[in-house]
């Protein structure tokens, strides 16, 4: 394998974004091949005895086995930790599979994690329910309100988890406080960054120690592939993350790294295009439901704050029409827009929370972090805006609004 610029931070580093989404994060193999190769190999072979045993004695640098390091999932991780501005990055098998790994690495029992109450369905079981019986204890929080986060710390605390914008209430948390609170305290704060992705949000920059996707939504961005990763400094992958990655093994397959690498190619114009749609969109519908949740729109309670932390506000907005039925039979009218409980792609889809992403929690921790009966997901796609407009615009004339 050639080492190309693409893999030189003494080169990339120069690079800006856009440069660095094309051309960071490129091996070239003897071939000298345009678009990245596959490598579809879980092992490796070796000219010498020596040779391997300097590799894995950590002296050598070289594949050894694919749980450990393959070259497709090195160039993912390489061009991910350039557009985040990361020192370092680590890809997994989904987004769980960061969340979780993200988490476990550094936790022990009788650690504390502080988390937000808005969160995916499956984070939020994480802290409800994984890290209980570990021994960590947890707090659940509003993450909207700065002095919860401030109120919450114990002695003992170790981790403030979030998301920002949340799915699928899309509050927003002010970075800069709560990570400059968390730096204060020796708090390492986890950022969940899959609803903005680093093309409209970079966590780091506002002090985050580690951003954690799920590269399923914005970044592959064509509904294919089942990817996650986690990025952060140096010392904390290669110190905290790799020797539980490595022994446990939420490895990604090389072939959805390679379909994510590709997608990353385009994600800044994407994320930048469906954002503008989305906000079309969302000022289309203001005026004709009860409410919208939309950090692009001064009805936002943090817009302001938004529009400081993002470069756009993102393809994913929610609003409320009062009851299950009527959210029902809006989705039902649908002709265009599909039924659909993931996010990110270019297809708009939109979708009913309460059950299906948030079904699998009580109606208590429902109602408290907003998700009612009445509320309806979407993600905007890149279609053109119009056809959306007319497609809502008859689904919700279907339905009384
Ligand atoms: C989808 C999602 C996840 C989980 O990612 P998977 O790739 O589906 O495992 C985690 N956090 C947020 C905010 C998500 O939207």
């Amino acid at each position: 394998m050639k080492k190309t610029t693409g893999m030189d931070r003494a080169v990339t580093r120069k690079w800006r974004p856009a440069t660095r989404a094309v051309r960071g994060g490129t091996w070239r193999s003897e071939h000298g091949e345009t678009s990245e190769a596959l490598f579809l190999s879980s092992g490796y072979t070796y000219d010498d005895a020596q040779t391997v045993a300097d590799r894995f004695a950590g002296e050598a640098e070289g594949m050894t086995y694919s749980r450990l390091q393959n070259p497709t999932v090195a160039m993912l991780e390489e061009r991910i930790a350039l557009l985040e501005g990361a020192e370092a990055c680590r890809a997994q098998a989904s987004g769980m599979a960061a969340m979780t790994a993200a988490l476990l690495c550094q936790l022990s029992a009788g650690d504390h994690v502080v988390g937000a109450r808005a969160a995916f369905g499956s984070c939020r079981w994480l802290l409800d329910h994984l890290c209980p019986r570990f021994g960590i204890e947890v707090s659940v929080i509003d993450s909207t309100e700065n002095a919860a986060w401030e109120a919450a710390i114990r002695l003992n605390t170790k981790v403030f988890f979030f998301e920002t914008p949340a799915n699928p209430t899309l509050d927003v948390v002010d970075l800069a406080f709560v990570c400059g609170l968390a730096r204060a305290h020796g708090i390492t704060t986890v950022v969940d960054n899959a609803f903005a992705t680093s093309a409209l949000q970079r966590p780091l920059e506002f002090g985050a120690d580690v951003v954690a996707y799920s590269a399923t939504k914005l970044m592959d961005g064509q509904g294919r592939v089942l990817a996650g990763a986690v990025c952060g400094s140096a010392e904390f992958i290669n110190d905290v993350l790799l020797p539980f990655q490595r022994n446990t093994g939420p490895n990604i397959s090389p072939f959805n790294a390679w379909v994510v690498h590709k997608g990353l190619e385009t994600l800044s114009l994407r994320a930048h295009k469906q954002s503008e749609n989305a906000l079309e969109l969302g000022r289309f519908i203001e005026p004709r439901v009860p409410r919208i949740l939309h950090p692009g729109l001064p009805s936002h309670p943090r817009h302001e704050l938004a529009l400081k932390q993002m470069d756009a506000t993102g393809s994913i907005f929610a609003f409320d029409v009062g009851s299950r039925a009527k959210a029902f039979a809006i989705l039902d009218a649908l002709e265009l827009v599909d039924i659909s409980n993931n996010i990110g792609d270019s297809r708009s889809l939109m979708c009913h929370p309460a059950s299906t992403t948030h079904a699998g929690m009580s109606e208590e921790a429902r109602a408290e972090m907003g998700v009612t009966e009445g509320l309806l997901r979407i993600n905007i796609g890149l279609e053109d805006p119009q056809d959306l407009i007319e497609d809502l615009d008859q689904a919700l004339r279907s339905a009384g609004f």
